[in-house]
């Protein structure tokens, strides 16, 4: 059997091409890494919630019409996503103070925000992903100003779908960050949501009890991970119902 060619490989994932022109197959690998992969860890079954996870929010950002890079799941660890070219920017939604933020502007972490707050990073891992204003992604050429105004819509258009959704299982949106792509139909030009949605790049606290149920489980050495993402998709019918504790995640096809 042919080797599948491997397009790029990131921290927690692998590109492949995929089995149709202009698509790609996206493999979630179990690996953890936080600030900038100088803690890094394998946690036993991540891969397997994330894939499932970042379905569930992208086919529902489909349902609402909000375009995004994914087709379908093709098994436990691999979905089929359209190929796109990567704009190289983090863009960061933040609904409560948490984070670089709280730490950069010295707030209190869980501060509720005046209003949404988007930001962008550049996405290079030597620089350590460093913030950049609009001026320089202008001048720079990352993306034009028309892009910008497209990606902040799109950002927002996210973070009121995940706020719902996460609100309706008793979790609170406390920031999260989206990877924007652009693809081609014929000479026009679209941005889509690319990269995954999952609890690796959001911040999610429970409602009542503040429980952090993402990375900084991680980041911040809390627990169990995958408990944490357990409980999330297990929250969101993602799981079987009567998961509670699985050290090891056995999902449902
Ligand atoms: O670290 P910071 O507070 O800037 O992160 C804001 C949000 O963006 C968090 O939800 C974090 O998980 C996410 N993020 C990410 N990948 C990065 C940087 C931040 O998913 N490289």
């Amino acid at each position: 059997m042919a080797r599948r060619k491997k397009i790029y490989e990131g921290k927690a994932k692998i590109l492949y091409e995929g089995t149709e022109p202009g698509t790609l197959v996206q493999y979630f690998k179990d690996d953890a890494t936080a600030f900038n992969a100088e803690k890094k860890a394998v946690i036993e079954g991540k891969g397997v919630l994330n894939n499932r996870l970042s379905e569930f929010f992208m086919t529902g950002l489909t349902n609402i019409g909000v375009p995004n890079h994914f087709i379908r799941r093709l098994n436990m660890r691999e979905q089929l996503v359209r190929q796109v070219e990567i704009i190289p920017l983090e863009v960061i939604v933040r609904n409560f103070a948490a984070g670089s933020m709280a730490k950069r502007l010295g707030i209190e972490e869980g501060e509720r925000l005046p209003r949404p707050i988007i930001e962008f990073s550049l996405k290079d891992d030597k620089l350590g992903d460093p913030l950049v204003p609009e001026e320089y992604i202008i001048a720079f050429g990352w993306a034009a100003q028309q892009d910008l105004d497209d990606i902040v819509s799109l950002a927002l258009r996210v973070n009121d779908f995940l706020s719902g959704v996460m609100y309706g299982v008793g979790i609170r949106l406390v920031d999260f960050k989206i990877e924007v792509g652009r693809v081609w139909d014929g000479d026009f030009q679209r941005l889509i949501v690319a990269d995954e949605i999952s609890p690796d790049s959001c911040r999610l606290w429970d409602r009542e009890s503040g429980q952090k149920l993402d990375k900084d489980v991680f980041r911040r050495d809390l627990g169990d991970l995958a408990d944490a993402y357990t409980e999330v998709a297990r929250r969101l019918g993602v799981m079987p119902s009567n998961a509670t504790h699985m050290p090891k995640p056995t999902l449902i096809n």
